[in-house]
């Protein structure tokens, strides 16, 4: 018979699950690939199995954990340890800090890469930019070459960045990229290639990593098999979920971290592979068995989905059962219901909005809580109708992948002022810090930022400086400030309360609604609190900043009711008792900009397939007969008609239970409400400028 934590599990999933465990001493299995459809308890299963290696004397510190995410990650951790105190009881207290390294790839690079520093000839406090502050730096080392795009058709500081990543994570040639993806920029090799050097150089001159660096470098490190065997040394086991989604340099940083697959288990699903734009290939997860010799990796597959409806699980099959290729097969459940998913037509976006709220009041009322509800888009703009109309009822929500709280211009100054203390040549948060002081502008901060960059200790040099023309009373505060920072005078997490105050009356100044920007970094304050350093702050707020909600505060609390919003992509391995998926027409899935090549289109077929198997009990997708668009076309922002996604074609109808929204006759009284109309474009900018 099975142990209790056991039970609960089919028989492959527990085939899983006991891979290799109970080998004589020290020993741990060989490489494993899980591979199943959604919703077959593939995550489930990883978790139960680093419990059960863990019950069965595995060291959970020297257990390396991944997720796509690290609101996964989390989830993960605490699963884990709801199983090993079900089994060790009390004992599992000593389990509590026990999966100190689960995280994401990005999270765990920057820790080891950290650890590493000295090795690898990184200095230690280097800081991480997101995808803004690197277009940033971009930019102005752009301009220092001299291509900028207002004169020609140069490609803008974000599609540079973009092709810049591409390149790197592809690991693929310049030339390559612009032929595929940018073929209009391909006069401009020579130039980016120059850009791209530069960008690199200034990189190591201000000690600072992109997101592409943490795993370039991550790789790098493990390319050197003494490091390799140090850093893979640390860990007896690897465990990666999501890897249909993960690129070339991953896979290369697995092999060289565990090179003969010991203790490494791959958990993924090719039909939801949706990140391709980010150079992740479903290679990596398909040729992951033969990667491995004499003996290939053992493969588990999985055929049984707990998660959805029979009815859901039909429809969803229809669709990805359209897809040109795939590995994994079709799911069973006996999860039976009488209720197939919806196909909803709407007169446009107004009318969506309020036939979701409609719709989740509804199932609130009969128990279904808002949290257990979730409304998914392809892309993040796509629901401003809905969070307008959520707004205007008074229904919280949090919105995933979509525009962040970090993003707001009074946050991101905060947080210069915490980088530069942390990093002083991190040119881009100094740029950003001291264009906050009256009296200095661009010229000037490059010229601050150029001496005290040729300092070994650049902040003494900047107590130095003389104070510049008109800057008044505001310099020599500004480099106590920082030079009180530096020396970490009021300690981790109450120095953010003492930079909150040196910047309150800049804000003052700079913004006319000071106020609620002042209520946004007080809640700054508080999610710091939650953090043990500056440092691991800045690192983890960079890789995985909070979401967006309904009040613009960051994190709702944890007690309240609130509906999910967001993106498919975000969506990624969750569940919610009711799905609603907006939208699905043609041009937003496939999205316009997703319908180029076949492989791209078959990319939105497994977008709007993950969307779909996100739905346990109910599912509908609604189609707006009219859609918005905001200058994305040469015609700039007009009404279009619109289409029913083509990934649902007449002989998939069968699925689904096709209907109209609101009903013919509904009262004059419901639909004046519905006739207002607002600039949601413009609502939407004004919350985050
Ligand atoms: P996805 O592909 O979307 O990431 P998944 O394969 O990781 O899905 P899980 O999220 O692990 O699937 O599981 C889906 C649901 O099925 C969860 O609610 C989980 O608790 C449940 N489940 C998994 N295995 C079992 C089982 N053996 N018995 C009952 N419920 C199960
Ligand atoms: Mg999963």
């Amino acid at each position: 018979m099975a142990a209790a934590h056991l039970e609960k599990l089919n028989e492959r999933q527990r085939e899983a699950v006991e891979h290799g465990v109970g080998l004589p001493d020290g020993q741990t299995g060989g490489p494993l690939l899980i591979i199943a459809g959604a919703g077959s308890g593939k995550t489930n299963t990883l978790a139960h199995r680093v419990a059960h290696l863990i019950v069965n004397g595995a060291d959970p510190r020297r257990i390396l954990l991944m997720t796509f995410s690290r609101r996964a990650a989390t989830e993960m951790t605490r699963r884990v340890q709801r199983i090993c105190r079900q089994v060790l009881g009390d004992n599992a207290a000593i389990m509590t800090d026990a999966l100190a390294w689960a995280g994401t790839f990005h999270g765990i690079g920057a820790r080891l890469l950290r650890m590493y520093a000295e090795q690898i000839g990184l200095g230690v406090d280097f800081t991480i930019h997101d995808r803004e502050d690197s277009a940033d730096l971009m930019n102005l080392v752009r301009h220092e070459l001299g291509f900028s795009s207002k004169q020609s058709r140069f490609p803008t500081k974000a599609t540079c960045i973009a092709i810049y990543s591409r390149v790197v994570n592809a690991e693929t040639s310049i030339g390559e990229v612009l032929k595929t993806a940018y073929p209009w920029a391909q006069e401009w090799e020579q130039e980016l290639k120059a850009l791209f050097a530069a960008y690199v150089e200034a990189k190591q001159a201000q000690n600072v990593l992109d997101y592409d660096d943490l795993l370039l470098y991550w790789a790098q490190m493990v390319s050197d098999p003494d490091l390799a065997d140090d850093v893979g040394g640390r860990f007896d086991y690897v465990l990666v979920d999501e890897y249909q989604d993960t690129n070339r340099l991953q896979a290369a940083i697995l092999m060289s971290l565990k090179p003969g697959g010991r203790g490494l288990t791959v958990v993924g699903d090719d039909a939801q592979s949706i990140y391709s734009f980010r150079a992740a290939t479903i290679r990596n997860i398909l040729d992951f068995p033969q990667e491995f010799s004499p003996r290939p990796a053992d493969v588990i597959t999985l055929d049984r989905n707990y998660r959805s409806t029979q009815p859901i699980l039909a429809a969803a099959n229809g669709v990805i059962g359209l897809a040109r290729e795939r590995y994994t097969k079709n799911l069973w459940t006996d999860r039976t219901s009488e209720q197939r998913p919806m196909l909803v037509t709407v007169k446009d976006e107004v009318d969506q909005a309020a036939y979701i709220v409609e719709q989740v009041l509804a199932a609130r009322e009969v128990g279904v809580a808002l949290k257990q509800q979730a409304v998914l888009f392809r892309s993040s703009n796509h629901s401003s109708a809905l969070e307008i109309e959520l707004t205007r009822r008074n229904l919280p929500f949090v919105k995933y992948g979509g525009l962040k709280f970090l993003d707001a211009a009074h946050v991101k100054d905060l947080l210069a002022v915490l980088r530069f203390t942390q990093n002083p040549r991190d040119r881009v948060a100094g740029f950003r810090l001291l264009q906050l002081l009256p009296g200095i502008g661009p010229q000037t901060a490059s010229k601050i930022l150029d001496t005290i960059a040729a300092d070994p200790e650049p902040l003494q040099s900047l107590a130095e400086i003389p104070p510049p023309p008109k800057s008044g009373d505001d310099w020599p505060a500004f480099v106590t400030l920082v030079t009180a920072l530096r020396k970490a005078e009021a300690g981790w997490p109450a120095e953010i309360g003492t930079v909150r105050m040196w910047y309150e009356p800049h804000l003052d100044r700079i913004h006319e609604d000071a106020d609620t920007r002042k209520g946004d970094l007080l809640q700054l304050e508080q999610i710091a609190s939650g953090y043990l350093s500056r440092e691991r702050f800045l690192t983890e707020l960079t890789l995985d900043p909070p979401d967006a909600t309904s009040d613009q505060a960051g994190v709702p609390l944890l007690d309240e009711d609130y509906l999910i919003l967001s993106t498919i992509h975000s969506a990624k391995g969750q569940e919610w008792r009711s799905v609603f998926m907006l939208n699905v027409i043609d041009g937003c899935i496939p999205s316009d900009l997703g319908t180029g090549t076949t492989d791209e289109l078959e990319e939105e077929r497994r977008l709007l397939y993950v969307g779909m198997t996100r739905a346990r009990d109910s599912l509908a997708l609604i189609t707006p007969q009219r859609f918005y668009t905001y200058g994305q076309n040469s015609q700039g922002d007009r009404y279009v008609c619109a289409q029913k996604t083509r990934f649902i074609p007449a002989t998939l109808l069968q699925y689904f239970e096709v209907a109209s929204w609101p009903k013919v006759g509904a009262s004059a009284a419901e639909r004046s409400t519905r006739n207002v109309r607002i600039d949601v474009g413009a609502r939407m900018r004004s919350m985050w400028t």
